[in-house]
């Protein structure tokens, strides 16, 4: 019996005793399955040294450090290098260089000492790459759901694809639409014109779990595979806190009203600049309506159903999210949990 069944079958007999609340409740706050697996994109060892940005006779000596390495990316692809089995990520400048000219260069940080740059080259410069055997050209999601490459390249494979996408949409400054220039070894573009500066962007984006008592509501989006469920999810608005975001995206999408909102945990999504900010949020409506618009489907789960959707054992063969979103992990701590996880 692996720890999520257990743990149904552990609240099954809870549940059938007298007081059998407060008892879970009481148990509730210890751990019942092992360690989460980790999310993508988050938990970076890379140290930024912002510091070096400005350097740029610093920039060029860590450029040419023998243990510099570089991460090169085309519109959504990572380049790799196929060694057998293996798949390597980084290359040495030299050998980024001759896959072809970068349109920009970002210093990433230091891992361990050692500098990490991430070289971006046009999508189109990328293609003929695919042909050569020594290659292989993967997608940032589907690397981080097949555990491609070792899990430390993960996170500064986001932060140069979130950056050098930023650069690919923004050549030209909003202010007076003229040309403008990679500063701060890849952290800002100027404006020789009117001298503006620009800073890559980050997009908030609430995601969350609307719960009452031992239930949750699940929506499923139409490009989401047949049967995946999951969390709520949208845009912060310009004069929005993250708690007013959460309230408004649940009533606009399924016309739930929520009172507490408490923060889970956050994560990276470079597709292209997001910042998903988890949230579970007390749901104190019941009645569902959805808006079609964004959604497809809505309705309250259990928290032994999600057990079974989590552990791929549901008789309908719903599912979650993969481990990699943070989505599993605002599910999972609600079906650990309970409504505990609102608890200040
Ligand atoms: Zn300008």
């Amino acid at each position: 019996m692996d720890a999520l069944t257990s743990l149904v079958v552990h609240r099954t007999r809870l549940t059938s005793m007298s007081g059998a609340a407060s008892i879970w409740r009481k148990m509730s706050k210890e751990p019942d399955l092992p360690s989460p697996p980790r999310q993508a994109y988050s938990g970076s060892l890379i140290e930024r040294a912002a510091i070096y940005r400005s350097d740029e006779a610093k920039l060029t000596t860590l450029a040419q450090d023998v243990r510099a390495g570089v991460y090169v990316i085309g519109g959504d692809v990572v380049v790799l290098k196929a060694q057998g089995a293996e798949l390597d990520p980084l290359f040495s400048p030299a050998e980024a260089h001759a896959l072809g000219a970068a349109r920009e260069t970002v210093f990433l940080g230091l891992s361990d000492g050692a500098p990490r740059f991430g070289a971006g080259l046009d999508p189109a410069a990328v293609e003929p790459l695919k042909a050569r055997g020594d290659l292989k050209l993967i997608d940032l999601r589907t690397i981080a759901v097949q555990g491609a490459v070792t899990t430390e390249h993960v996170p500064p494979l986001a932060e140069a694809k979130a950056v050098l996408d930023w650069h690919a949409r923004h050549r030209f400054c909003p202010n007076c639409a003229a040309a403008t220039r990679v500063t701060q070894g890849g952290w800002r573009r100027d404006c020789p014109n009117c001298k503006a500066e620009h800073f890559p962007r980050t997009d908030p984006v609430v995601i969350m779990l609307p719960i009452a008592g031992e239930r949750c509501v699940l929506g499923r989006s139409p490009r989401f595979p047949q049967t995946m469920w999951s969390c709520l999810a949208g845009f912060c608005e310009p004069g929005e806190s993250i708690e007013e975001a959460v309230r408004r995206e649940v009533a606009e999408e399924v016309g739930l009203t929520c009172a507490r909102t408490k923060y889970f945990s956050s994560q990276p999504w470079p597709f292209p600049s997001s910042l998903m900010i988890g949230c579970h949020a007390e749901a104190v409506t019941e009645n569902i309506v959805i808006d079609r618009s964004e959604i497809e489907e809505a309705r309250w789960f259990d928290r032994d159903e999600l057990s079974l959707m989590l552990t791929r054992k549901h008789p309908e063969r719903l599912t979650t999210p993969p481990s990699i979103a943070i989505a599993h992990h605002i599910i999972r701590d609600f079906v650990e949990h309970g409504a505990d996880v609102l608890v200040p």
